[in-house]
């Protein structure tokens, strides 16, 4: 038991086709650890993140059923950059401990923790390696919309809010290009599953 040898970071814009990526790697018997879902369990009923969440913002935040009305919660951090950032402070160490104690759980050469946010929350010292799934813009586009109904100028809105593409490419250490189809996509996690257990052999272990 220990950190695995390598930790990679996966992040991309919305749609790119983290979840895609992040599923095919499970299949091959890599951990997976998704900063989302770890953040959906902090705002859980009785979660302590949310007695904080409920102190900063007030009880409008909160639903019937005592969890985090997430709608509502999202269009105030999305007109609001201070509202975003207090929420950040309160969810992203939370998210960054949970994601450590996790990782040191694990005995296996490397590990894929997906982290959406990675490059907006800075949230990259945990990992040794970036990889970025890029996309162009129409197919990112085209795919949330028929995964989410969303209108073409709300999916718009959401890819102006999240880091350009640019600099998620220039600060990746390795890209998977999604604009092919799956089996060209599911070819290319493969091809970067030998190179990170590769990687990993070559890295001596660290605390
Ligand atoms: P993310 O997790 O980055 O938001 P997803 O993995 O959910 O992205 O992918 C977005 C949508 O596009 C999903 O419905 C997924 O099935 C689809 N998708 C992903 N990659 C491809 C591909 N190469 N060809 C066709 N559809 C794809």
């Amino acid at each position: 038991m220990g950190r695995p040898a390598l930790v990679v970071a996966l992040t991309g814009g919305i749609g790119s086709g983290k979840s895609t990526v992040s599923r095919h790697f499970e299949k091959l018997g890599v951990p997976v650890i998704d900063a989302d879902l770890i953040a959906r369990e902090q705002v859980e009923p009785g979660a302590p993140a949310l007695d904080e969440i409920l102190e900063r913002f007030g009880a409008d935040v909160i639903t019937p059923k005592g969890g985090l009305d997430r709608d509502r919660m999202r269009s105030i951090v999305f007109e609001n950059s201070t509202k975003r950032l207090q929420l950040q402070q309160i969810l992203h160490p939370r998210i960054r401990s949970e994601m450590q104690l996790r990782l040191v759980q694990l005995d296996t050469p490397y590990a894929v923790l997906v982290i959406p946010l990675l490059l907006e929350s800075g949230q990259n010292s945990l990992a040794d390696r970036i990889l970025v799934v890029d996309i162009p813009e129409v197919h990112q586009i085209e795919r949330v919309q028929q995964r989410d109904g969303l209108k073409k100028t709300q999916i718009e809105q959401i890819i102006a809010a999240q880091v350009d593409r640019q600099s998620r490419l220039a600060a990746a250490d390795d890209v998977i290009r999604n604009d092919g189809g799956l089996h060209t996509l599911e070819k290319a996690v493969e091809q970067l599953h030998r190179h990170y257990l590769d990687l990993a052999e070559q890295r001596p272990i660290s605390g």
